[in-house]
């Protein structure tokens, strides 16, 4: 029996903020012709929708039920599944520091994440994905044929996420930048549903020292074995 037929043909890749889990996905994406799903990027909608809305106050209840009802529409550019709220493309405002610590407080509760597990799982059905998150190969895609899990310092996430922002315009600094990531972090890793952590099975992969295609280039190797392509 060809045992690689079972294999389910989807990369999860985990890892901190910052850490380069979106460029890895795309560019695995790209060179293998799967599709590439962003899943924080669902958390930063639900942010912004909140925010827009003025909703300070915000309960668990409440945000879950906007989660169940967001008016999303995902369409694939290229490989990457591009999100669409309410008709149009959110673009930068998804990438703002108030809808990043926003996100990551609603991603501790359990209404939230349970609302938008469905859907992230339902990107899974036809395999030749690649997903990134923080959950994807221990809740979400726990059968995933590849799991990933990038690390690398907290100061060199910085300075990388400071030069992302200082190149798209948006203005930033470098503890600022620092701060939140580091935030984020602690409140990813101490939650007490779905906390980032690699799975057991992961291949866990130090990148503060290597380049983007130095990264890539390792993952290819791994995934062209792993699914016999
Ligand atoms: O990946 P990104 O930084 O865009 O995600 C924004 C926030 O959404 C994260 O800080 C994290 O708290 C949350 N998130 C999550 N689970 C995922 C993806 C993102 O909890 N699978």
């Amino acid at each position: 029996m060809d045992t690689k037929a079972e294999i389910l043909k989807i990369i999860a890749i985990d890892g901190p903020a910052g850490v380069g889990k979106s460029t890895l996905a795309l560019s695995l994406a790209l060179n293998l012709n799967w599709i590439c799903l962003d899943t924080g990027a669902i958390y930063r909608a639900l942010a912004l929708v909140i925010l827009e809305k003025d909703l300070l106050k915000v309960t668990p209840l409440q945000a879950g039920q906007l989660a169940q009802n967001l008016d999303l529409e995902f369409r694939r550019v290229g490989q990457a599944i591009r999100l669409y709220l309410a008709g149009r493309d959110p673009g930068d405002a998804l990438r703002t520091l108030p809808v990043s610590r926003l996100a990551s407080q609603l991603s501790a509760w359990p209404e939230v994440r349970s609302a938008l597990l469905p859907l992230q799982r339902s990107f899974g059905q036809k395999g030749e994905l690649v997903t990134e998150g923080r959950d994807m190969g221990t809740v979400v895609f726990p059968t995933a044929g590849l799991k990933i899990f990038l690390t690398a310092d907290l100061l060199v996430r910085a300075q990388r996420r400071l030069n992302q922002f200082l190149e798209n315009g948006q203005p930033a600094n470098l503890d600022e930048v620092r701060e939140d990531l580091a935030a984020r972090d602690h409140s990813d890793e101490s939650r007490s549903l779905a906390p980032l952590r690699p799975s057991q099975d992961a291949f866990l992969l130090d990148v503060a020292q290597m380049t983007a295609a130095e990264v890539l280039d390792l993952c290819l190797k791994k995934a062209k074995a792993v699914f016999a392509l």
